[in-house]
């Protein structure tokens, strides 16, 4: 394996489209508190076995492998990653990985007022929380919980104990808030949070997709400039999944067109499972088990070789090829409920947003 002459550690993982191994979300459980119609429609699921999860010394230690090949950003993620005890317990054990540039977490934000300074103390550097309605009944009619003034308190705790950098992620869905991109773009400056609208996937199985109910970018765009005139594209050298467009005023806002305009060939991303499942794309289908390795103490050197031979010989384009589909019709449902059921890992919820 090739080293590099400055920092005396490998030269970070490529895999056969020259795409790097660098940012790794950590899923650190899969259970939530809301039930999205887009993401856990069912009341009730298949759960990870507790026994298996990954301990937060598991998490730091294969963290600490990760980074030595190319991973220097991480985000937590879930299911929802406060419902996690002690979270800020593992932020402050990976924050001392100096290697580690960014770690960020995505959250529904409802748990988030009680825990923001623990985490923010804790070395959390970014917030992110998942906002799709400011409409309360919009919101228990979506979640099937009534706790959207939670989420506002949340929201609202996160620059008051110093963070900065909030992001507030949209799913645009047709004909459910296509209604609120504007409004949402207005709490956004309010509460200083950059809005990002995702475009509506086809992941996992029970999630109600439809095509109709994609709102593209393109419309995104066109509705939101029917209101605020020209927008213009901020130009930057970024592999980030949002595209980011600046209003006169010069309000930021980002589209992460997953499903219209996919970013395969930029994508450095992959994901840890709260099980130690680790998946190179959304649209994986299986992933490589690192839980089983860790708990019988196998080298680092074998673990190692694992992880490089499977990013190096990696190269799948999940969501361009689940684009491809739509020339014939294809594109449905992407996992059958049954193979759910059988498979907890295959849904969003396992395998972290
Ligand atoms: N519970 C946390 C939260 O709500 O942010 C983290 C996990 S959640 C799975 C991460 C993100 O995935 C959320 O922003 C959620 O809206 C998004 N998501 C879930 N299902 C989706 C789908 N079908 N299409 C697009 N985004 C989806």
């Amino acid at each position: 394996m090739p080293t590099n002459a400055m920092s005396g550690l490998p030269e970070p993982a490529k895999d056969l489209w020259g795409r790097p191994l660098r940012s790794l979300r950590i899923s650190v459980t899969d259970r939530c508190n809301l039930r999205c119609q887009y993401c856990m429609p069912e009341e009730n699921y298949v759960w990870l076995p507790r026994e298996t999860l990954l301990t937060f010394k598991e998490i730091v230690f294969l963290t600490e492998l990760f980074s030595e090949h190319g991973v220097d950003r991480v985000r937590i993620t879930g299911g929802e990653p406060l419902l996690r005890k002690d979270l800020a317990s593992l932020i402050g054990m990976l924050q001392q990985n100096t290697r580690i540039q960014d770690i960020a977490m995505t959250t529904n934000g409802v748990l988030l007022a009680e825990h923001a300074q623990n985490l923010f103390d804790a070395g959390l550097h970014r917030i992110t929380v998942s906002l799709d309605t400011l409409k309360p009944e919009r919101f228990k009619a979506l979640t099937r919980r009534d706790t959207l003034a939670q989420v506002f308190e949340g929201i609202e705790s996160v620059g008051r104990v110093g963070f900065q950098g909030l992001k507030l992620d949209t799913v645009a869905m047709k004909g459910y808030n296509d209604d609120e991109l504007i409004p949402l773009i207005e709490y956004g400056k309010r509460v200083n949070g950059e809005v990002r609208f995702i475009e509506y996937m086809d992941v996992g199985g029970a999630n109600d997709w439809s095509a109709e109910k994609v709102l593209p970018r393109k419309q995104i765009l066109a509705l939101l400039s029917q209101y605020y005139g020209a927008i213009e594209p901020v130009h930057e050298n970024s592999s980030a999944p949002a595209q980011r467009f600046r209003l006169s005023d010069g309000t930021i806002f980002g589209i992460i067109p997953s499903t219209t305009m996919p970013f395969c060939a930029t994508c450095d991303r992959s994901r840890l499972t709260a099980d130690g499942m680790w998946y190179l794309c959304l649209y994986a289908k299986s992933g490589l088990d690192l839980l089983k390795p860790i708990r019988e103490r196998r080298s680092r050197e074998d673990l190692v070789s694992m992880i490089r031979s499977v990013w190096e010989t990696r190269k799948d384009r999940g969501a361009e090829e689940r684009k491809e589909l739509e020339a014939s019709n294809g594109r449905g449902q992407f996992i059958d409920i049954e193979r759910l059921r059988q498979d907890p890992h295959l849904e969003m919820h396992a395998r972290g947003g």
